[in-house]
């Protein structure tokens, strides 16, 4: 009799842990079917597909222009003047960046037409009306002296496709950010810059939840002082993000599964302030979820709607 009691507390707590672990199971399963990430990105493409497609063709133009190893003079002052954009314009916030680029157009560069002005003509901050403001502007400046230096025996897109080629192999020229921004933005769609903007939304969302297993273990480095880790870990949450769940949907003919570049250009119109290139800043600094066509398939919005019907 004694005996059997035991047997039987043992099956009890036996079947309470199985019940608990199905239990868990069973709210996982629910919240993986609930965050349903491809729908949500449709839904993201359909809002900003046509501004996006848009972008996509300035883009597309400036790779054309690179594979066609195009030398004229412009295009050479369109390259160099993004590049020292790209360089100076690192960190700032946007209105910043909006206010420099007034200037520069105001000013506007290469006037006399020679390749002997650069990069002399960005350091004179007072012909460019470029303004080396940060606490970075030293480190900036010699960068762009370095890039012209290397500028000086190779066309623009022979650099730019030398720059292509680096990235893939995980080096760098201006910095991991400034290289994938460059790049995204001259038409190579397969880099995807990291920025404040898709750090909040990666997180935000479930993203980095879902693969921080697989590329940090330990989730606090995500948030790690090590720039280069961080910024890792991030972009590679997001590339994987891109190839696992969107395939096959696509934008300009361009299926989102391989081009994380074009993902980011929907991203940031989804999160950033600026009005001229239509962003809704719907998840921004602070989002405004009742707004978002994505809350039903986000995280951090269905915490917040399960806490209050807790
Ligand atoms: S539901 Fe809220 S937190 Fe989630 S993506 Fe939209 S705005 Fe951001």
């Amino acid at each position: 009799m004694r005996e059997n009691l035991v047997i039987d507390r043992d099956l009890e707590e036996k079947t309470q842990k199985l019940k608990n672990k199905f239990h868990t199971c069973f709210k996982w399963v629910h919240l993986l079917f609930t965050l349903d990430f491809r729908s949500g990105f449709k839904r993201l493409v359909e809002e900003y597909g046509q501004v996006v497609t848009e972008k996509i063709n300035e883009c597309l133009r400036l790779r054309h222009n690179i594979e066609n190893r195009n030398s004229s003079l412009d295009f050479k002052k369109e390259i160099f003047r993004n590049i020292v954009n790209q360089i100076n314009l690192q960190g700032r916030s946007a209105d910043v960046t909006d206010k420099i680029m007034e200037e520069i157009e105001e000013k506007q560069p290469f006037r006399d037409g020679k390749i002997g002005w650069f990069p002399e003509y960005f350091l004179d901050e007072e012909a460019s009306g470029i303004k080396f403001l940060d606490k970075f502007a030293d480190r900036k400046k010699e960068k762009i002296i370095e890039i012209s230096n290397q500028l000086r025996f190779k066309s623009v897109a022979d650099w730019i496709i030398n720059l292509h080629n680096l990235r893939q192999r995980g080096q760098t020229v201006m910095g991991p950010k400034s290289d994938d921004d460059f790049l995204k933005e001259h038409g190579y769609f397969d880099r995807v810059p990291i920025d404040v903007h898709s750090q909040r939304f990666l997180f935000r969302i479930g993203i980095l939840h879902y693969y921080s297993e697989k590329y940090q273990p330990n989730p606090s480095k995500f948030f790690s002082t090590n720039y280069n880790e961080k910024y890792e870990s991030f972009q590679k949450a997001l590339v994987s993000f891109c190839r696992d769940f969107l395939s096959g949907i696509e934008i300009g003919g361009f299926d989102l599964a391989k081009n994380p570049g074009i993902v980011d250009l929907i991203i940031w119109r989804h999160c950033a302030e600026s009005e001229e290139y239509h962003c809704k800043n719907i998840c921004g600094d602070q989002p405004k979820c009742h707004r978002c066509c994505l809350k039903d398939s986000c995280l951090q919005y269905l915490l917040e709607v399960k806490r209050h019907f807790k």
